[in-house]
């Protein structure tokens, strides 16, 4: 078989829940954030792993996400919606009973008149200008929005993976200008801002990354094993190319690899020529540049030709391959593709 498998420890997501958990204090709501499909790792199996392990919120990007989450977890946990109400959503949030993060005096009229009574929240701008009513608009309708019973308030930092960065403190500035004395409870960080300490708890915290054993969360487990099958091998001599471009020149005799995947399922092209794969903890080299469905490597560090090899494991996370990539650990998790056969361990423990 030449689909690659990508391996997903349960029983780690739920311990870096705990763990983040842990660091906030015990009347501190912890959410899980599992938009965008759980970061690319499956929220139909995420959810209920998480939901088993104690986690009552959770937070998706758009109403249809939280429609297919509903399905996966039953009736109990709150799913909050971040787009907030979008017209054409009505159905599927009371369907499925999800409460949108109004965002707009525009969303909040749509759904007031729509679906009056229906659980919502409110998003705030402050500062990062995505998502969320600016202070003059909160201004305008806080007090007929808080005579509705919103079930939280809430806003997002920008700059929280830099402890040091003024944005932080302006925000939590703005934040308590506009929220202090409501009886509504208030959410304002996700996995950095649980790191920055309890001036950014509130009531909730709504982590994603840490979950999933990314940064800025050092302490995560890993949670994500992908092994690559090897679909051929054979012997060069010195001075023979490999793969499109012909950008790698065999110095010496090597013997190398070709596996089963490449950018089209994740592995950016931009990784070309540069992380390893692992063989248990011995390393050998990516060459030449990533293809559509095919990665070459240098083998001749083992003695045997490998069955497969591992290109995100214990030796080199998500986040150094993000190093390597020029880009962030989020999107080499959201990048991993559909063709991967996804397995699970693990699962609430105690
Ligand atoms: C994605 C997101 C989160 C989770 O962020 P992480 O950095 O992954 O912990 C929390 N809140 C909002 C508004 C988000 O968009």
């Amino acid at each position: 078989m030449a689909r690659a498998s990508l391996h997903i420890d349960l029983g780690a997501l739920c311990a870096n829940w705990r763990a983040l958990d842990a660091l906030s204090g015990s009347s501190v709501r912890t959410a899980a954030t599992i938009k965008a499909d759980a970061y690319g790792l499956g929220a139909d199996k995420a959810g209920p792993a998480l939901a088993a392990a104690g986690v009552r919120d959770f937070f998706v990007a758009i109403a249809e996400e939280g429609a297919s989450l509903r399905r996966a977890l039953g009736a109990g946990p709150a799913i909050h919606v971040y787009g907030g109400h979008m017209a054409g959503d009505a159905a599927a949030i009371r369907g499925a009973g999800l409460i949108p993060m109004l965002n707009s005096i525009e969303q909040m009229t749509r759904h007031f008149e729509i679906l009056p009574g229906h659980p919502f929240g409110i998003q705030l701008d402050t500062g990062m200008n995505r998502l969320g009513m600016e202070p003059v608009e909160w201004a305008a309708v806080a007090e007929l929005a808080l005579g509705q019973n919103p079930v939280l308030v809430m806003s997002h930092l920008a700059c929280a993976d830099e402890p040091d960065h003024p944005m932080n403190a302006h925000q939590l500035h703005v934040f308590r200008d506009l929220t202090d004395g409501i009886a509504v409870p208030r959410a304002l960080s996700a996995t950095g801002g649980v790191l920055l300490g309890p001036a950014y708890h509130f009531d909730m915290t709504r982590p994603g990354i840490g979950l999933y054993g990314g940064r800025p969360f050092e302490a995560a487990q890993p949670v994500v094993r992908l092994s690559l099958p090897v679909i051929q091998a054979r012997e060069l001599a010195p001075g023979e190319t490999v793969g499109y471009g012909n950008t790698f020149t065999a110095q010496g005799p090597m013997r190398l690899v070709t596996l089963a995947s490449g950018y089209a399922d994740g592995i950016l092209r931009a990784l070309s020529g540069k992380p390893m794969l692992y063989h248990g903890t011995v390393a050998c080299p990516l060459v030449g540049r990533v293809s559509m469905d095919l990665l070459t490597v240098d083998v001749s560090a083992l003695d045997t030709v490998p069955q497969a090899l591992d290109l995100i494991c214990p030796a080199q996370g998500v986040d150094a391959l993000a190093d390597m990539a020029g880009t962030i650990g989020y999107e080499i998790l959201t990048a991993l593709g559909p063709r991967y056969a996804r397995s699970y361990s693990g699962g609430a423990k105690g």
